[in-house]
């Protein structure tokens, strides 16, 4: 060997040793998960998309305490696997992160947002018929809790932007995700949280798409129904509290606590909120006319009129709680708190009120009309949360896109403005001025949404893969649209 081989060679010994030691290195990063199906960037969309809702329901992120940094974290390095810009945000209290990435456009249309969130409520695994925890991969669904409410929906989602970080021509818009915490308990440590101390992270969007309203597929020869969501019902929590004499209860006094708050509960059940059909939820029902039984159409075009005119229509259709829900103010006693022993009559007693105000009506007014129907000075009400909701208007391009999208894909389907009783995250948005929709694309009948914040919680493999197409369908059908408004 002269010299120069000898160096080559040594070379080659010391490349070779330097490239053992690095990939052991990777291996030893990668650690037991390298051989988790949705790393391959090749597995088929389902099998990958299975994989990682099944990975994400086994990170419990219970509220409280919440803990879905560790969620946040283990999305972030999916996301960063496919090159796509990530970022886990920290938000107030321990183990607590958002998750944000973005897949920037061409900048010549304002963002969009895919908004879900990464906490999710209890579940009591006695009741369950699979571990709530265990995301399980059986008869084609993902089982567990927040299969639908809404780690599906991140894990869709996120799956798009993958697809759309692949590509060679970028979209008019930046898309960017976002995967909040704190949802399910009102959202302040959450999306309300990074709104306020974060607004860059939104970048001036323009659109945002979350839970809310999905796909009701069609059955008996009426079309499927696309519910996009353009606003919702406004919590106005309270607390109510009554003050009495304490002391033992062999010898019981009138005003005790108790008996107090007992009697103002009492009266506050028996009252009737009035019936008010706002703009949005009289839209709603006319889009929805078609499909009504025959004797329910003229009502459902002429809602509020039929509602106060016609007795017969007016009992079928609070006959409903979802559509009694919907056009009036409504008060559910919820948590109630007395004495700590059978014998002591404790000087305070309380209950909780889930009160929900149709869009526009303000909680301060309601606690006022609340005060007169309890009739007790020595009785208290306290507001926990309240939120004004904002409307978002269908004359948006991101809501042609999602009519034209549900056309192409399913001729004859009805897309109709909702106003759902729940809420969502969406009104931090929609405070903001962003125009934000409650939809994810995914077919699910009515029946099977009884798993979110229920027992056997689940979603299809058909599902998760279907979203992934549909949404990245519509925002095709978005950049469409842009690129004709650009055009001169
Ligand atoms: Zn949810």
């Amino acid at each position: 060997m002269n010299p120069f081989q000898i160096a080559m060679r040594a070379w080659t010994v010391l490349g070779a040793a330097l490239l053992v030691a690095l990939l052991s290195g990777l291996a030893v990063a990668a650690g037991a998960r390298a051989d988790w199906p949705f790393r391959k960037r090749e597995a088929p969309l389902a099998e990958r998309a299975a994989a990682l809702l099944s990975q994400a329901i086994q990170i419990d992120t219970t509220v409280p305490p919440g803990g879905e940094a560790a969620l946040a974290e283990a999305w972030r390095e999916v996301l960063a696997d496919a090159d796509v810009e990530a970022r886990v945000v920290p938000t107030p209290g321990a183990g607590r992160g958002a998750l944000w990435a973005r897949v920037p456009g061409s900048g010549t249309a304002r963002p969009l947002i895919l908004l879900s969130h990464l906490d999710v409520v209890p579940a009591d695994p006695d009741e369950w018929r699979v571990d709530p925890f265990g995301g399980e991969i059986r008869d084609g669904h993902v089982w567990g809790r927040g299969a639908l409410d809404a780690k599906g929906v991140g894990v869709v989602q996120l799956l798009t932007l993958i697809q759309l970080a692949r590509r060679d021509t970028a979209l008019p818009r930046d898309v960017i995700l976002l995967a909040t915490p704190d949802e399910e308990t009102g959202g302040r440590n959450g999306a309300g949280w990074l709104v306020r101390e974060h607004p860059e992270l939104l970048r001036d969007a323009e659109f945002l798409l979350t839970e809310g309203g999905s796909v009701r597929p069609g059955e008996d020869h009426r079309p499927s129904v696309w519910g996009v969501t353009v606003t919702e019902k406004q919590p106005c929590w309270l607390a109510l509290r009554a003050r009495g004499t304490p002391g033992h209860s062999s010898a019981p006094t009138r005003d005790a606590a108790v008996p107090r708050l007992v009697a103002a509960l009492d009266r506050v059940r028996r009252t009737e909120t009035p019936i008010r059909v706002i703009p949005a939820v009289s839209r709603m029902f006319f889009q929805l006319a078609g499909l009504a039984a025959e004797e329910d159409r003229a009502g459902y075009r002429n809602l509020e009129v039929a509602l106060s005119e016609d007795s017969p229509f007016r009992r079928r259709f609070l006959g409903s709680r979802g559509r009694n829900a919907l056009v009036r103010d409504t008060v559910a006693i919820t948590v109630l708190e007395g004495g700590p022993r059978t014998n002591v009559s404790p000087s305070v007693a309380s209950a909780h009120l889930d009160v929900r105000l149709l869009p526009g009506g303000r909680c301060e007014d309601f606690v006022s009309e609340l005060e007169e129907v309890v009739a007790d000075p020595e009785l208290s009400l306290e507001v926990l949360l309240s939120f004004a909701a904002g409307v978002s208007g269908t004359d948006t391009a991101l809501y042609r896109a999602i009519q034209q999208t549900a056309a192409a894909r399913e001729p004859g389907a009805l897309v109709v403005p909702q106003v759902i009783a729940g809420f969502t995250d969406a009104h931090w948005f929609r405070d903001r001025g962003i125009a934000a929709y409650g939809f994810v694309p995914r077919w699910i009948a009515p029946a099977d949404t009884r798993g979110v914040h229920g027992v056997d919680e689940r979603v299809s493999i058909a599902n998760l893969e279907r979203g992934v197409e549909t949404l990245l369908a519509i925002l095709d059908q978005l950049a469409q649209l842009d690129h004709q408004a650009t055009q001169p």
